[in-house]
């Protein structure tokens, strides 16, 4: 005989000999809720060997839950410790709780690339900004100033002090972009040095290594100062020679 789940239309056979007639209690096997079943017609499920071949192809495949799907003759709805629901409870709230963590971290990660993304604009305007930047680790100087020309981009430049020596060396390198669609020459670059008072102290000036460069290629400069005076050095500037 055949028994249908409310919940999912699972159909399972079910033994007659262990199926008391009234009905009762019993668990699918698929989708596990439970219900009071009674029997179905058995013309519903035709058995093997009536000429309904598609019904009889996927009727075995539903009946493979119903090995766990019985419940002990016991009343497992009484059966059920209250535990079980407690820990749904449980279950279902650290879900949400992990949920919201999730959603948090998202909120937080959106609010710092807006932030990385407002900086030189919010530094500029908001100068007290900078010491927020500041601590967590982005360097945020408006002094040092890199002036772009309209053929060439000046890229990133990197500031490094170092020994040769008894010299102390100060060399400031970085990249030069030709954005023209032709082969230009690269005019030369400087790097002048300023103090507190804003006042020049000391200007280099670099040629960028391969030059002219063509259309979109780029290329590398370097420049150094011998023994600067580092305390004196407040900010830099990097620009093309008119
Ligand atoms: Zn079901």
């Amino acid at each position: 005989m055949i028994i249908t789940c409310p919940n999912c239309s699972s159909r399972f056979k079910v033994n007659p000999d262990t199926f008391p007639p009234e009905g009762r209690d019993v668990r699918c096997g698929k989708c596990k809720h439970k219900w009071f079943a009674v029997s179905e017609p058995e013309e519903v499920f035709p058995e093997p060997g009536t000429d309904a071949p598609e019904e009889t192809l996927t009727a075995p495949e539903e009946q493979k839950p119903f090995p766990q799907a019985p419940l002990p003759p016991s009343n497992p709805l009484v059966d059920e410790p209250i535990e079980s629901a407690h820990s749904r409870r449980t279950r279902l709230k650290k879900k949400a709780i992990l949920k919201s963590i999730g959603a948090i971290f998202g909120a937080v990660l959106i609010v710092f690339a807006l932030l990385f993304a407002l900086k030189v604009p919010l530094t500029k305007s908001i100068p007290q900004t900078a010491a927020f930047y500041k601590t967590f680790g982005f360097n945020v100087s408006e002094k040092n100033k890199v002036v772009q020309s309209d053929v060439f981009q000046i890229g990133a430049v990197e500031r490094v002090v170092s020994k040769d020596g008894e010299l102390t060396v100060l060399t400031f390198k970085g990249k030069v972009t030709n954005r023209k669609d032709m082969a230009l020459t690269v005019p030369k670059l400087s790097v002048t040095l300023f103090n507190a008072s804003g006042v020049a102290i000391d200007e280099w000036v670099a040629q960028v290594e391969k030059s002219p460069l063509g259309a979109g290629e780029t290329s590398t400069w370097v420049c150094r100062f011998f023994n600067p005076n580092l305390e004196n050095i407040d900010a830099y500037t990097v620009q093309f020679r008119p």
